[in-house]
């Protein structure tokens, strides 16, 4: 008898690994407003679970745009290179 569909344990970790380390939803949004802030303000990095959940978040990523063009003006940014700057640590 053969399992032509079965997959291997080295192929369950890729197809996982783009996913770790999960953040929910919520949790993004408790976190967005500070990490935006300090990408902004001081250059500081992304956490990396807020980075991938950004990357595979649509939701979540409008809503770190806007934040990122509401509070360019406090960082001495135009709203485009605000936005320009959160994309650029996003594609990181
Ligand atoms: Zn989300």
């Amino acid at each position: 008898m053969t399992e032509p569909t079965s997959l291997t344990p080295d192929a369950i970790e890729r197809l996982t690994a783009d996913t770790e380390p999960w953040l929910s939803c919520d949790d993004c949004f408790e976190q967005v407003d500070a990490a935006v802030e300090g990408l902004l303000g001081s250059s500081a990095p992304l956490a990396e679970p807020l980075r991938v959940h950004l990357n595979g978040c649509g939701a979540c990523l409008e809503e770190a745009r806007s934040l990122a063009a509401l509070i360019a003006d406090e960082q001495e940014l135009t709203p485009t290179d605000a936005v320009a700057r959160l994309d650029g640590e996003l594609a990181r």
